[in-house]
Order: C-alpha cells, then sequence, then structure tokens
C-alpha cells in the first residue's frame, strides 16, 4: 500500500526564517494551532518544508544574511516548484517586486511595489481593525510597526486588505497563489487566523508534493 496516498489530510511542514526578526512569535502562533515549526537557517533545509514565513525585522538585514547563507537561488526555485511563501512587514518588502527606497534590493517573488517605513513620520507604530478577505468573523487587530505599504499590485496578485489614508486606498495584504504578504504583524496577536490561512496554503503545497513524488513502494527491487 502507498502509505503516500492514504485519505488522513497532511500535516504541512512549516519553517521560519530565522536569521533576524520575530520568528520565535510566528513559532508560537503556529504552536497554538498545532505545528511544531522550525526554525530555517540554512538553505537546505528549504527543500524539507512545505511553506516559509519570513518574519517581520530590519529588511536590509535580512537581504544582506539571505545573500551571505547563499539562499537566495534555492528560495527562489523552492517558490517556483510551489512552497507556500509568507512575508510580514520587512519579509513583505524582502519578497516585493521593487522598492521606492534604495535598499535593500527585494528578491521579487510577488509582483508588488512596496514603500517602506510608510507611516513612519506620522507615527511608528499603531493598531486598526482590519477586515481581510478570506477571513471570516470579526475584523482582526492589525499591528503596524515601522510598517511598509503596496503602492503597486501587479496582475494576478489579489487585495485581501487596505487601509484608507490621505493618498486613498492602499493594500496591506496581498496574495498570489500560494504567496502572501502583509505590512502588518499578527504574529504579535493572539489572532491566529492568518496562520491558519497560511497553514492551508502549506497545505495544498505539500499534497501537490505528494502527488508528484515518485512511488518508491511500488515497482521498485526490494533492497531487504
Ligand atoms: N521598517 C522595517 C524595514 O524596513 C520593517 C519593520 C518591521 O518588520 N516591523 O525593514
Amino acid at each position: 500500500m502507498n502509505r503516500l496516498n492514504g485519505n488522513a489530510p497532511s500535516r504541512p511542514r512549516i519553517g521560519v526564517l530565522a536569521l533576524q526578526g520575530d520568528f520565535a512569535e510566528h513559532i508560537h502562533m503556529l504552536g497554538l494551532i498545532g505545528i511544531t515549526a522550525v526554525e530555517v537557517r540554512k538553505v537546505q533545509q528549504l527543500s524539507e518544508i512545505d511553506g516559509l514565513i519570513i518574519p517581520g525585522g530590519e529588511s536590509t538585514t535580512i537581504v544582506k544574511l539571505l545573500t551571505r547563507f547563499d539562499f537566495i537561488d534555492g528560495l527562489r526555485s523552492q517558490v517556483e516548484s510551489g512552497m507556500a511563501l509568507w512575508g510580514t512587514c520587512a519579509g513583505m518588502i524582502v519578497i516585493a517586486r521593487e522598492l521606492t527606497d534604495p535598499y535593500p534590493t527585494p528578491l521579487g517573488l510577488i509582483d508588488i511595489g512596496v514603500s517602506r517605513n510608510y507611516f513612519g513620520r506620522q507615527v511608528d507604530s499603531f493598531e486598526q481593525e482590519l477586515v481581510i478577505k478570506g477571513i471570516e468573523g470579526a475584523p482582526m487587530q492589525a499591528v503596524f510597526i515601522r510598517a511598509p505599504i503596496v503602492n503597486d499590485v501587479g496582475v494576478g496578485v489579489e487585495t485581501l486588505a487596505s487601509v484608507q489614508n490621505g493618498v486613498g486606498t492602499q493594500a496591506v495584504a496581498v496574495k498570489n497563489g500560494r504567496i502572501l504578504a502583509t505590512s502588518f504583524h499578527p504574529e504579535l496577536t493572539r489572532d491566529t487566523r492568518l496562520h491558519e490561512l497560511f497553514v492551508e496554503l502549506a497545505t495544498e503545497a505539500a499534497n501537490d508534493r505528494i502527488r508528484i513524488s515518485p512511488d518508491i513502494t511500488e515497482g521498485t527491487p526490494s533492497q531487504a
């Protein structure tokens, strides 16, 4: 019998990039919904997970460390082959297509243009209730800390939540397939609903990988 084709839904394996920033808080949130996430510090670990969270922190430092530890090509190829990805705050900056700021050079994993520290001059951090597409129930309490904004949403990228400001309405949560990016920090609240959404995306990735994995139990001579 092929154990990979059983009916039990597979538990996705989730990693949180642990080079810098608030990775521990994401791991804690995932623990609340029954997922034991791994701290990712080596590019080789990406082939063992179905979804990666790039946490908030300092985006220039995160890009520098990703470059120094030779993550860039491996990360890109895992995303191209269907791994789920979620960038929160600095993580959103890291995965964007382009920035209005000179630094860092973003990885271009989702087709959005982003401005760093967008709310910085008015007030460094604030909380706001946000209605997020795909999240049922009451609005989420979104925590913005020196947060970026999405100023350009590419074709095929869906806006899940926006805020109103002097310029108009601007996106703070976007999704393209299994790639999610949020300006705010759901890991600093007790509300696990966005983490649950990400687990669903990673579950899809896990199921795809199962479908494309060769069945080593059939047609293979026994080594026993
Ligand atoms: N302002 C930070 C940056 O540009 C992001 C802040 C955060 O992740 N809370 O990297």
